[in-house]
């Protein structure tokens, strides 16, 4: 019989195992992985138990648990399919340009998304966006989601004022939940379409850290029968008392839904800027800015009060925190109030900073792409800084729990392409950057995977069968074959989401 997808295979016949974890005793020879209600309930080798039902053929496969992606922005990531692309714009200019070609939207408005201005060769302007797009009201939205540029209709509809165009932090956050809130009758179908792409890259599961209520968006969709995905979906301030009132906790099931898919995540809190629009706290200033060393956008104070109160009503925290000043006070914040969760982002750790990651049980939910998308920045404004950018091997190493993630839309959301920044440290062919920052490849997959690095990736009896099925082995494959990684097939509690 041929399986298709929405089918729960009884047997996952002839693959290979991997792992650098692995107490099993197949070696490399292939094994039969026989599934029963949603497990894995045995694992023999290939033809050594009878092959009862309906049975996958993984000939020339392996196996790996399902991954997942730790920080995502679900419809953010979704609607950038319809938004028009800016990160090919070198300069201001291009990018206005390029938004003077863009499409009108039925909504009367033109939307841009992945624009890079530390690298542009001009200053934007108020000006220089007029010309180019006139009365329609036009959004750019910077890669990083922490600037955006209006034009002045944008602004005038928006009911904001900028003297250049540009938004940042807070009131580009603004924004961009404006811009996100689009009615669920067109979201939802581009979350679905995403889902699917994401399933096809052996994901199972992601954090939605979109800036709304949650709960409420995902036990609509599955309702409407979504079941793609796993979802832990974030909490920030603005909703704190609301949770707090509902009584949600961390690891809940959203209320509402048809089945369990969809849990309650943590408190996220923004506790500085980023990178690319020099905000992102640090101990030394950003250059020919001397006064300039980024921002805190939560007091620390107020910090600890959010986490005391999330922890005792039983929500974990998700922190963002890139700069090295901010890492130190989201640590210190962890400490006092014995908070449970994650940093957000970790890029730039003071080398004190690097071990109370693992000594105070903090995850570090990183973004490897980021690594590499930003290594020319971080080269150059970051270069006066002492402390240590992108420590994923110092992380590791220190005992510290790696959790990987995209930030899609920020980079796209393929694990894969995490993983291969993270052993790798290049793309396109250039040299390493920092590549003793570079993890082993297995940490890289386990970090990919729900519990993180800590956690490991061995396939054994008794756990949940959310499985990848890969072309190649992911412990030694090289840049490209990661990058380039064929997922056959993808299994969310034995139940076939994916299959070529
Ligand atoms: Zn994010």
């Amino acid at each position: 019989m041929s399986l298709e997808r929405g089918d729960r295979p009884d047997v996952i016949a002839n693959a290979r195992l991997t792992g650098a974890d692995r107490v099993d005793p197949f070696g490399d020879d292939p094994v039969d992985i026989h599934l029963a209600e949603g497990l894995v309930v045995d694992i023999a080798p290939a033809g050594g138990l009878p092959r009862r039902g309906a049975v996958l053929d993984a000939t020339g496969v392996w196996i790996v648990p399902g991954l997942w992606d730790h920080h995502v922005h679900v419809v953010q990531w979704a609607l950038a399919a319809q938004r028009e692309q800016l990160g090919g714009a070198a300069a201001a200019a291009e990018a206005a340009a390029i938004m003077s070609n863009a499409a009108v939207m039925p909504d009367g408005r033109r939307i841009g998304a992945g624009f890079r201005d530390a690298f542009w060769s001009d200053a934007p302007s108020l000006e220089l966006l007029d010309a180019a797009t006139g009365d329609v009201p036009t959004y750019l939205i910077n890669a990083d989601v922490h600037s955006v540029w209006l034009n002045s209709a944008a602004l005038r509809r928006e009911g904001f004022a900028s003297d250049t165009g540009m938004l940042v932090e807070d009131p580009a956050f603004e924004i961009s939940r404006r811009l996100n809130a689009v009615d669920p009758a067109v979201a939802d179908p581009l979350v679905a379409r995403m889902a699917q792409d994401a399933a096809a890259r052996g994901v199972v599961g992601l954090v939605d850290l979109d800036m709304a209520w949650n709960e409420e968006a995902w036990a609509r969709r599955l309702r409407s029968g979504f079941e793609t995905l796993r979802v832990e979906f974030g909490i920030y301030p603005d909703f704190l008392d609301r949770a707090l009132a509902e009584g949600l906790q961390t690891g809940d099931v959203a209320r509402g839904s048809s089945s369990d898919l969809a849990r309650v995540g943590s408190l996220k809190v923004i506790t500085d800027g980023s990178l690319g629009t020099r905000t992102a706290a640090c101990s030394h200033a950003y250059p020919g800015d001397p006064s300039n060393h980024g921002m805190l956008t939560v007091d620390p104070a107020l910090l600890i009060e959010l986490m005391t109160t999330a922890t005792g009503a039983g929500l974990a925290c998700a922190i963002h925190a890139i700069g090295d000043v901010a890492n130190s006070h989201a640590l210190e914040a962890f400490a006092v109030t014995g908070a449970w969760g994650t940093i957000e982002h970790a890029q730039l750790v003071a080398h004190a900073d690097i071990p109370r990651f693992g000594r105070l049980g903090v995850g570090a939910s990183v973004q490897p792409e980021h690594a590499i998308d930003d290594r020319d920045l971080t080269d150059s404004i970051w270069a006066g800084q002492t402390a240590q950018p992108y420590p994923l091997r110092a992380l590791a190493d220190s005992g510290a729990n790696l959790l990987f993630g995209s930030d899609a839309p920020v980079s796209p959301l393929d694990p894969w392409a995490a993983m291969a920044a993270a052993v790798f440290r290049t793309r396109d062919g250039r040299a390493p950057w920092q590549p003793a920052q570079g993890v082993t490849a297995a940490t890289a997959l386990s970090a990919s995977t729900r519990g993180g690095s800590l956690a490991g990736s061995t396939i054994e009896p008794g756990v949940v069968a959310d499985l990848a099925l890969c072309a190649h082995d992911p412990l030694i494959a090289d840049e490209g074959q990661l990058r380039g990684m064929q997922v056959t097939a993808t299994l969310l509690a034995g139940r076939l989401t994916h299959l070529l």
